[in-house]
This record gives C-alpha cells, structure tokens and sequence, in this order.
C-alpha cells in the first residue's frame, strides 16, 4: 500500500516498511507509545489563542467512528502503544464519550486519560467515565481571574467551574489531576505564581506552557513565549521550588515541587524555549483521521481512506502506522528561518 499524501508538493509517498512490522520506530530511533486522539474537533469554547469564532467544523462523515478510532488503538497497542490520551476540540461533548472510553480501555493500555477545558463535566459523569476506564484528566485553566478567563475562552463559564471539575475529578478518584495553563506574556505572566498556586491548593499537578505558534489567528510571536528560566523564577520568588526528575523520559515536563513540603507539583512544558523533540514518543490522530507525526507537521496522511476501505487490513493498518512514523521530523523546528505553521490549529490537531 502506497501512502495517500496530503500535501505532495511537500513529501513523497512512502512505501511500508518490507517485513512483520512490530513496533512504530522512525528514523531517528525514537519509538511510539503514546498517541493523541482527537475525538472532536467542536467544542463550547473559543479560546483565543486556539480556535476562531467563526470556525468551521468538520462533517460528521468526515470525523472517524467510534469503532474506527477503537480499531486503531487496538493496532497500534499491537505495535507497543501503550498510553492513549483524548483530546479535541472538547473531549466531553463528543456524544458517546462513554463506551468510546470503555471500548479503548478493553483494548489493554497502562493508561487512558483525557485532556478537557473542564467546564461542561459534573461529578456523576466524571465517576461515569472513571468506571468506563479513564485513569487520570488534564483540565485547562490559563486564567483565574472571571474577566480574563471570559475574553480568553470567549464563553460564559468561569474559573470557578473549571475548579469545581478539579475537585470532583479528584473525589471520584482521577488521582493526579493535572491543571495546564497556557502562559502569554502581557495576558496572564502576572498570575504564574497563582496558578502555581493551584498544585498546593488542590494536591496537583500544574503545567505550565510555553505558548506555541499553533493558533489559528496567526497572531504567535516570540515576544509573547514567557521562557521556562522566567516562569520557574516567578514562582521560585513566592513559593521556592527545587526539581525533580521527569515522569519518564519521554514526558515533556520539568517538574519541580515545593521546597516547603506542601502538596502537589509544578511543571513546566517549554516547547518553545527547551525543546523535547529527542525523546518524543507521540502519534497524533486528527479527529478527520489524519495522522500527525508531530504536533508541528505540515504533512498529514490520512488514516480515514485506509479504514474505510473496506479490502484493509489490520496488518495494512499497521504499515501505514509504520510508514507515517517513518515521516516523523527530527524536531519542531520553530526557530528555523523557513518554519511553516501547520494548516490546522490547536484545536483540530488535537493538542
Ligand atoms: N479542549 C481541551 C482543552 O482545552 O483542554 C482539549 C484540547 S486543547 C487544544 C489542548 C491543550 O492545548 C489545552 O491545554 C490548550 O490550552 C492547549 N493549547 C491550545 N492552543 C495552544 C497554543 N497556541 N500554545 C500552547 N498550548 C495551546
Ligand atoms: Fe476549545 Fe480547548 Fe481550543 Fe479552548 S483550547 S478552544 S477549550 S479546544
């Protein structure tokens, strides 16, 4: 099987790799065990270094099925995948998230957990989904403050929404819950240490970003990327830090905790300043069924023809898995002179 390109100009089609194909290697060394599932690209927010008012969402035709994505993670777990997060768009206002969740985790991961803005989920569904398999949430909060969080997320909800979400994930036992927090210098760098805040408050893991050029105004630009040195200094001089080691090597964190033994963990994800892109273990799935090697490839190649054809394989899905990480690029490559933004946002790539 030949890889469908969608951006020919830019790459050539890959033959799979000749032989039983048992793990998704790419050519520099790195090994896939994580994928990223974007299953929706809608969601109830705005958010405005991510998604346009006036975005345009895709068919539902064109989205992948429940059972094409649960397909797909059963392949891939066949290729040594073994952590699977959902992603969007918002993950909570895909209509089956459910028995999506219940089917994936059938399949046998280490772990499943879902990145949410954690403000559409009430503590029954949250247990809901825990007992269907989803082990630990990530939920988004760049702002506490009522009025920025609002101009931000373009929406009504409020800060203390997305903290009530924090509580009741925690009590229905997805433990660590971990709070990511977008940074843009002259938006929120004033409440860094606030957020920080966040972990002692509620025994959890904070995030902080690196804001990346992957919106889809376009409006990125360096002067606005608030470095990792910046950020752990801001919160050193409140509440002092001292690191720790990361999670695993491929996790892209550096994680620190509170010199004065109070709970929780702060980490910070510098994509921009301090790229992680050596120890990478990560396969994107747009929610159109597109497979992003990197968060910042400007070629996709599209997994959706290959499933729904209806002579394909599992072991045809597995070359394409295979040939598709072959395409992974060394690095993000944001500080060459000649980077392209990738065509999607954010919020259809599945961040
Ligand atoms: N809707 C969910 C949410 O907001 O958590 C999941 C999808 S969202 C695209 C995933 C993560 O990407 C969020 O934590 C969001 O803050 C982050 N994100 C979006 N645009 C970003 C950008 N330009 N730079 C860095 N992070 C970004
Ligand atoms: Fe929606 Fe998440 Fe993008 Fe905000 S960051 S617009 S919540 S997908």
């Amino acid at each position: 099987m030949k890889l469908p390109v969608l951006h020919p100009s830019r790459s050539a089609p890959l033959p799979v790799p000749a032989g039983p194909i048992r793990e998704l290697r790419d050519t520099h060394g790195r090994v896939i065990r994580d994928l990223r599932i974007a299953v929706t690209d809608r969601c109830n927010f705005r958010c405005v270094y991510c998604m346009e008012p006036d975005v345009r969402f895709k068919r539902k035709i064109e989205l992948l099925t429940d059972s094409e994505i649960v397909r797909t993670v059963r392949v891939a777990r066949g290729l040594g995948v073994r952590r699977v997060r959902l992603t969007g768009g918002e993950p909570s206002v895909h209509p089956t998230l459910d028995s999506l969740i219940r089917d994936i985790w059938a399949v046998g991961l280490d772990d499943l957990s879902m990145t949410s803005n954690g403000s559409v989920l009430n503590e029954a569904e949250l247990g809901q989904l825990h007992d269907a398999g989803l082990q630990r949430i990530t939920v988004s909060l760049d702002s506490l403050r009522e009025d920025r969080f609002r101009a931000l997320t373009r929406s009504t909800a409020t800060p203390a929404r997305v903290l009530e979400t924090v509580e009741s994930a925690k009590r229905v036992g997805l433990n660590p819950v971990r709070i990511n927090a977008v940074i843009v210098r002259g938006f929120n760098d004033d409440e860094i240490a606030d957020l920080a805040a966040l972990a002692r408050r509620y025994d959890a893991d904070v995030r902080l970003i690196e804001y990346m050029p992957l919106d889809s105004a376009r409006k990125w630009e360096m002067a606005k990327v608030v470095p990792l040195d910046e950020i752990v200094e801001r919160v050193n001089s409140v509440y002092p830090v001292e690191p720790i080691g990361r999670e695993r090597t491929s996790s892209p964190a550096t994680r620190f905790r509170f010199a004065d033994g109070a709970p929780g963990r702060l980490g910070v994800i510098a994509s921009v300043t301090r790229p992680f892109c050596n120890a990478c273990s990560r396969l994107r799935i747009t929610a159109d069924g597109m497979v992003m090697p990197c968060l910042f490839s400007t070629e996709e190649y599209d997994l959706r023809a290959v499933l729904r054809d209806e002579r394909t394989t599992d072991d045809d899905i597995a070359g394409f898995l295979a040939a598709a990480t072959l395409r992974k690029q060394s690095g993000h490559g944001i500080h060459d002179e000649d980077y392209q933004q990738p065509d999607r946002p954010m919020s259809a790539i599945g961040g």
